[in-house]
């Protein structure tokens, strides 16, 4: 519980709070509210360093009080020790024995100005840079946590090239992913609030690798955009996205069993009838499999889905919901027949033969004497924008707003910064403490 509460007043709950005045910078990639961001969540590590190049990087204790630099020292030696980190300013086990363990850490920039700072993780051979106005240090269920602060805007010009390799999208499927990027960061502030941070840096939330990849196009995209989200009557929308729908999107209730939501309906991703796919250039348009029965059969038999005397004679397509997507499979052994929702199939094809086999929910299965042939379209979800549709739209002379419109019917694009704050669902409620 101490634990925890520290981690809270580490992370400054009441930054939590975005009901500010407003009052960010124009056209830049410093404004909006700041963003906490987790970085390497789900790998455990118990050292870090961290460098500036230059100085201007004030240590504050969990108390707020100031840790002196000594005298031309530009790195730190973060070291967990219990729940504590231990803090050095030389490398090597001498320092590290008369380290002081301080319940968390913060490296502020001096002025608020944005710092970059260079992150070494020996156990993970992970080195990358990030900017930030701040950096926090704490030991999280016994770990070591670091949150990168950072202005929204800012995090978006990095979360795009990650989410988007901008060597293959054009400026307005950029901008039509800035708003959507934007308004799904918006909408799920709150994703990882019991933990004091906003996001992860992985897929849970939006891919985001810090200055891994900088793409002065997508930091266009993003201030072309400043401000802009999804809003369906008045309030910030579910953005949702995914690679390559391979025809058309899904009804979002069809795909999660949620609300069903007007805008996150089916679309049909073509200009007409006849026409093909906006998405069609995608490389994971189409795709197939060719799987081996036996080798699914014995998987079956392992996870005693199948008795050790049954064989698999049949697997087919039972029900497509009204997306289009496979919603049953009918499985018929030498001893009976039995129904398994798509989603579970796919999962479990993808657990025996490698992830990345089946791409989605979208396809066809014919029997081949002893194999599974499945042809398939598109990659991901389905829900909301088509990524590689908007490429598509794009290239035929569409602008962001016109994808944005095409995918998210009924919705209009408005600024958050000018949202009224209740709309936009700007005050999030302090975390609560235990
Ligand atoms: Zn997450
Ligand atoms: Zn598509």
């Amino acid at each position: 519980m101490i634990l925890i509460s520290l981690i809270l007043t580490a992370a400054g709950c009441k930054d939590l709070n975005l009901s500010g005045d407003g009052n960010w910078a124009k056209n830049s990639l410093e404004s909006g509210p700041d963003v906490k961001v987790r970085i390497l969540r789900k790998k455990i590590f118990k050292h870090a360093i961290f460098e500036w190049p230059e100085g201007g990087i004030e240590i504050r204790d969990h108390q707020g009080h100031k840790i002196p630099w000594p005298p031309g020292a530009r790195r730190v030696y973060l070291r967990q020790r219990g729940d504590q980190v231990a803090l050095a300013f030389k490398p090597g086990p001498a320092a590290a024995k008369k380290a002081t363990p301080y319940p968390s850490l913060g490296f502020h920039s001096i002025d608020n100005q944005i710092s970059i700072a260079k992150l070494h993780v020996p156990e993970r051979r992970f080195r990358r840079q990030y900017e930030g106005r701040e950096f926090q240090i704490v030991v999280t269920r016994g770990r070591l946590a670091l949150i990168n602060v950072l202005p929204l805007e800012m995090y978006l010009s990095r979360v795009l090239p990650a989410e988007m390799a901008p060597s293959h999208f054009t400026l307005e499927a950029l901008k039509a992913q800035a708003v959507v990027a934007r308004t799904w960061a918006l909408k799920n502030l709150r994703r990882h609030q019991r933990y004091g941070y906003n996001f992860c840096d992985g897929p849970h939330c939006q891919v985001y690798q810090g200055r891994k990849v900088i793409s002065l196009r997508c930091e266009r995209a993003v201030k072309m955009t400043q401000g802009e989200v999804l809003a369906y009557q008045g309030r910030l929308a579910e953005a949702f996205y995914h690679s390559t729908c391979g025809g058309n999107t899904a009804f979002i209730e069809e795909v999660w069993g949620s609300q069903p939501q007007p805008y996150l309906a089916r679309v049909q991703d073509h200009w007409k009838p006849g026409y093909r796919p906006y998405c069609a250039r995608s490389p994971y348009a189409r795709w197939r499999a060719r799987l081996s029965l036996r080798r699914l059969e014995q998987a079956m038999r392992k996870n005693r889905t199948l008795g050790q005397e049954e064989k698999l004679k049949q697997v087919e397509v039972d029900f497509l919901d009204r997306s289009g997507h496979v919603k049953r499979i009918l499985i018929t052994t030498n001893q009976r027949q039995y129904r398994m929702p798509g989603p579970k199939f796919r999962t479990l094809l993808n657990r025996i033969f490698g992830q990345r086999r089946i791409l989605s929910n979208f396809y066809e299965i014919k029997m081949q004497g002893n194999k599974l042939a499945i042809q398939g379209r598109g990659l991901g979800h389905a829900v909301g924008m088509c990524q590689w549709g908007a490429r598509g739209m794009a290239q035929h002379g569409f602008t962001y707003k016109e994808i944005l419109e095409h995918y998210f019917k009924g919705t209009e694009i408005n600024n958050f910064y000018n949202m009224p704050a209740k709309a936009a669902g700007k005050t999030v409620p302090a975390t609560k403490k235990p």
